[in-house]
């Protein structure tokens, strides 16, 4: 959510800037805009819409240095205007400001700073921040203003703040800075030579160095051209390793394909292969040795907890009943957002696993927080090295899906859904008790997913003429039992992500318990039917719809001939445990084709941002 890019360095730094935060759009904005000195001048450019606007500004070609911040925004506080873009600069016009974030209490500093005389120009929360570290750099006596001054007003300012915050400050007394601070929002620091950068997650800057510093909560880093400085809260010096990531920067280019939705689409045979890489020993057995979870302690477990939002917690519904069956210990799927306002049962004998691509998702985080507080084992399963949920939770397992650039999640999910299917066997072989025989079977099937899935990729031919005939529908339903349900949620999620049609997913027995009254003649069922106990059921429940009226298109590793279907996907068989990873291609093809033709934005599709890094 909103993005942040700074640069301090040799060269102009407004084009890496821009590219910077075109590389950070994905993450869903409203305005964008960029701060600059030269020679002891602040200059600020900001405006609302896309980040291409700035340049057709009559100001940009003036803007000249080689240390600036940049920003985009997604509005929390004002709509998006130009005076309410970021950068913020003080009353004193010393200090320019960007920040990712809420200030809960912004209306208390506000008051507080109005009574001391300064103004407010914008409706932001942000706006208090340069103001607060202008009211305390006021403090100092004007000579012996070395860059401890600068940082000291910073820090006294984020002792005030309550909320979120990810904030870049530069300022006019200080050309050859740029101060950093974060607490609850993501901002990494990239090393170079002689030169170095900031931004909200690690693509933004790839293509400039692969060497990190990750900045943990309340901390601060005073970063000139040659050196960067770490303190904790308290202002004390600290160390910190830098973190070389592995990610190649060409996986952020769209690689020849229309959009990052369809290149990711079509990568997930290759994600899948390097997920299940990842935790294979030379013996071909799983290795999640660094989890350090006895038999011991699995034994006294009361349950399992998989918290985590959106696409991320339809990978914990997919995996419930596998753990459930392997491992005998009753597994919870929650809304993070709604958990941590419910006063759960969690205590040491809980064992929470928390799902993010991002690892920074704020509702998955607070729920994270509040587990570890109760006295939980706590396991992060996410996307990105280094990212704030791997850094607090005990352990951290990464999915290794790339970077993932469109909003809607496609590799990420099937790469968590693996991922939590692999650690689902691993706990039952800890354990001891389980069916030899099934984990066998189930193993042998992780194996076979991404030839598999590349299989389903075929489907797209088929979908493209479906969703060609379907995509000015006003309502989808999606309908599966069993582990299909969550496939049909997951389904239903993609399609209202990026085509805007409104549907629904039920369970299928469920419909006839009041939304069946809504299927009308012409209207779209999509069934999903994988697993052999249920089919005979899934048949009856799609025919009841049919009956009244609707159009169907089922997915299915069964051989169904019912010439009452209008089309039929066939994906390869698979243990139902799995099957949701093979049957969400078809159906995020659909959701894509759907988009497609109603020349949608597929990769930013409206309101939504990638990474919700609020709550
Ligand atoms: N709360 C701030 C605003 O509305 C920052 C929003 C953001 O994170 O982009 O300006």
């Amino acid at each position: 959510m909103c993005g942040i890019v700074g640069y301090i360095g040799n060269k102009t730094a407004c084009p890496i800037l821009i590219a910077g935060l075109t590389n950070l759009e994905y993450r869903g904005y409203d305005s964008a805009g960029i701060s600059t000195i030269e020679k002891n001048v602040l200059s600020v450019l900001k405006d609302k819409g896309r980040v291409n606007n700035l340049k057709n500004l009559s100001e940009f070609n003036s803007l000249k240095g080689s240390v600036g911040i940049a920003h985009t925004r997604w509005a929390t506080h004002g709509k998006p205007s130009s005076v309410n873009s970021h950068p913020h600069l003080d009353n004193s016009k010393t200090f320019s400001v960007v920040h990712n974030g809420i200030i809960e209490n912004y209306n208390e500093l506000k008051n507080f700073l109005t009574n001391k005389g300064f103004t407010f120009y914008s409706e932001t929360d942000t706006e208090v921040i340069p103001n607060l570290i202008s009211y305390y750099y006021q403090e100092f006596p004007n000579k012996n203003k070395d860059v401890s001054v600068f940082l000291s007003a910073v820090q006294k300012a984020c002792k005030e703040l309550i909320g979120s915050y990810a904030i870049e400050v530069i300022s006019k007394d200080f050309p050859d800075y740029i101060i950093v601070a974060k607490k609850n929002s993501p901002l990494v620091i990239g090393k170079g030579v002689k030169e170095n950068y900031i931004a909200s997650d690690i693509p933004a800057i790839l293509e400039y160095t692969k060497n990190f510093y990750f900045l943990e909560e309340n901390e601060f880093a005073v970063i000139s051209r040659n050196n960067v400085e770490f303190f904790d809260s308290s202002l004390n010096k600290i160390s910190k390793d830098l973190k070389e990531i592995s990610w190649d920067s060409n996986a952020t280019d769209k690689n020849g394909f229309e959009d990052y939705m369809l290149k990711e689409i079509y990568e997930q045979p290759d994600s899948i292969r390097n997920t299940i890489n990842s935790r294979l020993n030379e013996n071909g057995e799983y290795d999640f040795s660094d989890l350090k979870l006895s038999k011991q302690y699995l034994k006294n477990i009361n349950k399992i907890y998989i918290l985590a939002c959106g696409t991320a917690m339809h990978a914990g519904l997919a995996v419930k009943n596998t753990i459930e069956k392997l491992c005998n210990i009753i597994t919870q799927v929650e809304v993070a957002s709604e958990f941590r306002y419910r006063n759960p049962l969690v205590d040491s004998n809980t064992l929470c696993i928390f799902v993010s691509q991002s690892g920074e998702t704020a509702d998955t985080l607070a729920a994270l927080n509040l587990s570890k507080e109760a006295g939980a084992k706590t396991i992060a399963i996410t996307n990105v090295v280094g990212s704030s949920i791997t850094r607090l939770a005990d352990y951290s397992v990464f999915t290794h899906a790339g970077p993932e650039i469109a909003v809607a999640s496609t590799k990420a999910y099937t790469c968590q859904v693996t991922l939590l299917n692999m650690l689902a066997i691993h706990l039952a072989e800890t354990l001891g008790n389980c069916d030899r025989e099934l984990i066998n079977t189930l193993k042998l099937n992780v194996l076979s997913l991404p030839n598999k899935v590349q299989e389903c990729l075929n489907s797209d031919d088929f979908i493209k003429d479906f969703a060609s005939r379907i995509y000015t529908e006003k309502d989808v339903f999606f309908l599966g039992r069993g582990i299909d349900y969550t496939t049909a949620l997951e389904a239903s999620l993609k399609l209202k992500e990026i085509s805007y049609i409104h549907s629904e997913a039920y369970p299928a027995g469920e419909l006839k318990h009041g939304p069946i009254a809504l299927i009308e003649n012409g209207t779209t069922v999509v069934s999903i039917i994988t697993d052999k106990t249920l089919t005979p059921k899934s048949i009856s429940n799609t025919q009841e719809v049919i009956t009244r009226g609707a159009k169907t298109l089922i997915i299915t590793n069964e051989h169904l001939s019912n010439s009452n279907f209008d089309t039929i996907i066939n994906i390869p068989e698979v243990h139902s445990f799995v099957s949701p990873i093979l049957a969400i291609i078809p159906l995020q093809l659909l959701a894509y084709r759907i988009s497609k033709n109603k020349n949608l934005d597929v990769d930013k599709p409206r309101n939504l941002a990638k990474s919700v890094t609020v709550e």
